[in-house]
């Protein structure tokens, strides 16, 4: 049985758009599949994975039927599947926050998602981004989605990515381009 593990992230296309207007996107690379899996190895390397346990990003077909959401990972294959279309349209930060709750489910094997196993990857993948900043653009995207649905479903409300983004900023934490580009605002 194939099983799938995705990130509630952003949703609606719709929502998306205001996301984008609110957050602008700012991708410093113009090749979005190479930013891919330049973030996915970022993630896994910072969970410690080891390198030769990394999953493989593969690009995602328009006709997978999940498709409607940024990234998956399987642990049939130990892939992670990104929709490039969609990612483009989201704000780095919210792109590493995506990559390191995928690589959570890569470093626990996850085999179902369940609420237990998608809090974990939610909690212990913003820590890992190691930044107030990208989690806070986190925060503000799950801000547009239905908080009665990610609670039941495990994930983490805007309120509490806001709280980790919150205890991120005491520790002055940054990654290197939130750094570097001094966009902050959380
Ligand atoms: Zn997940
Ligand atoms: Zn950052």
């Amino acid at each position: 049985m194939k099983l799938k593990l995705t990130i509630l992230g952003l949703l609606a296309l719709s929502s998306l758009t205001y996301f984008v207007a609110k957050n602008r996107v700012i991708c410093p690379k113009s090749d979005e599949f190479a930013l891919c899996k330049e973030l996915a190895k970022e993630a896994q390397l910072a969970l410690g994975i080891p390198q030769e346990r990394h999953a493989e990003v593969v690009k995602m077909q328009s006709n997978d039927p999940m498709y409607t959401y940024p990234a998956y990972c399987s642990n049939e294959n130990d892939k992670i599947y990104v929709n490039t279309e969609m990612l483009s349209q989201i704000p780095y930060g919210g792109k590493r926050c995506i990559f390191c709750h995928e690589s959570v489910h890569i470093k626990y094997n996850d085999a179902k998602s369940t609420p237990k196993v998608e809090n974990r990857a939610d909690t212990e993948g913003f820590y890992a981004t190691g930044c107030s900043q990208c989690t806070h653009e986190m925060a503000y995207g799950r801000s547009l989605q239905n908080e009665d649905e990610l609670i039941k479903d495990g994930y983490l409300t805007s309120k509490e990515i806001n709280k980790i983004s919150a205890d991120l900023k005491k520790q002055h934490k940054l990654c290197q381009y939130h750094k570097d580009n001094k966009l902050t605002y959380a």
